[in-house]
């Protein structure tokens, strides 16, 4: 289908929050569409790890919920039983149930997703979007939204939409390393609220299973992010060393001093949170009304400003087709 020669209404590249709006948005207007995203699984940098028993929200960590079309968009997922209010960061905090992933997955259902997709390039051809894809076919469609972090999209967009692309050069983010341990479930201690600190290698630390909820994660998962500034000054260090140093940090911060995990990992995001979106009044149109951008870059370094972004990519590529 994806080679086919018809071409779709609208082709969007992320399957993380951005490009789940966009396509919801564009999807409830009747638009024939798909999202391609070159991970293996949906939700971007929402996302969850399953290892060796062990299961780790190694992406972001809780959402919260302002502005009204994101929060009739949490609504529908609680009730649904994909999201939970978690009081952690206030009362418009929530988590997914039982996993982060389960909410883009809530999301996603019902719409066209191939993941393991990745483009390589972008161009336009017989007044239509041409996204190329590694594996040598190409994706065609009348509009296309960009969801891909900034540096990807800057360099994808360099040659059809130099503006778009000057605008998410002019976009920055914070690297974030994620460490994750799996011990005995006999070693978590009951209580244990989330550590959170500003700096450090330690910035933001908790078990698993003391995320809320009736079909709360089990086992003993911890997860631990380092800060901006420790992520910064060790990006290129060897995962191992990396996961190696933050739990020692974290025996020294949590006051535990436990058994040697059965499972231990380390995530480099390289492109974790958005320290300097583009800048104000920046559109996501591309010249020719074609091609829009969207993502957390565009807006602020939360879920909720990768979603909002999504959706106002396609009321503007509406516009734009009049
Ligand atoms: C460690 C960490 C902790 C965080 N904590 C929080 C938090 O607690 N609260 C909060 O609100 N936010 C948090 N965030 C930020 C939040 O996760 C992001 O702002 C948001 O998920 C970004 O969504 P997005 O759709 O813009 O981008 P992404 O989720 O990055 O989605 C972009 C998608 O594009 C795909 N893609 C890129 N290039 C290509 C290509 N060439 N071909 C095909 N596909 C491609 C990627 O695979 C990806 O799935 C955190 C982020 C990280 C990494």
């Amino acid at each position: 289908m994806m080679d086919s020669d018809t071409p779709l209404d609208l082709v969007v590249l992320g399957s993380g929050m951005a490009g789940l709006a966009a396509a919801t948005q564009a999807s409830s207007g009747g638009l024939r569409l798909a999202i391609v995203d070159k991970g293996r699984r949906i939700g971007g940098r929402v996302s969850t790890r399953r290892a060796d028993g062990f299961t780790f929200n190694h992406g972001a960590q809780f959402l919260t919920a302002r502005q009204d079309g994101f929060i009739s968009a949490c609504d529908k997922a609680v009730a649904a039983g994909a999201l939970q209010p978690w009081q952690v960061a206030g009362r418009d905090a929530y988590c997914g149930a039982p996993t982060m992933r389960d909410f883009p997955s809530f999301l996603g259902s019902g719409l066209d997703i191939r993941q393991g997709v990745e483009i390589t390039g972008i161009e336009r051809h017989d007044g239509l979007v041409a996204l190329h894809r590694a594996d040598g076919g190409t994706v065609t469609a009348h509009q296309a939204v960009i969801t891909a972090p900034a540096p990807q999209a800057m360099r994808l967009l360099a040659d059809v939409a130099p503006g778009l692309s000057a605008a998410a050069a002019s976009a920055a983010y914070a690297p974030c390393w994620t460490a994750m341990f799996g011990f005995d479930s006999d070693m978590v201690p009951d209580i244990m609220p989330p550590i959170q600190n500003r700096t450090g290698p330690v910035g933001w630390a908790m078990w698993e299973c003391h995320r809320p909820g009736p079909a709360a994660i089990t086992g003993g998962a911890l997860t631990v992010q380092a800060a901006p500034d420790w992520s910064a000054d060790n990006l290129e260090e060897d995962p191992a060393l990396v996961a190696k140093a933050i739990l020692a940090a974290w025996q020294v911060a949590s006051g535990l001093s436990m058994d040697a995990p059965a499972y231990q990992a380390a995530h480099r995001w390289r492109y974790a949170r958005v320290t300097n979106p583009a800048d104000a009044g920046t559109s996501p149109l591309s010249a020719d009304g074609r091609i829009a951008v969207a993502g957390d870059w565009l807006a602020g370094a939360r879920v909720e400003d990768a979603y909002m972004s999504g959706l106002r990519a396609v009321t503007a590529l509406a516009d734009a087709a009049g």
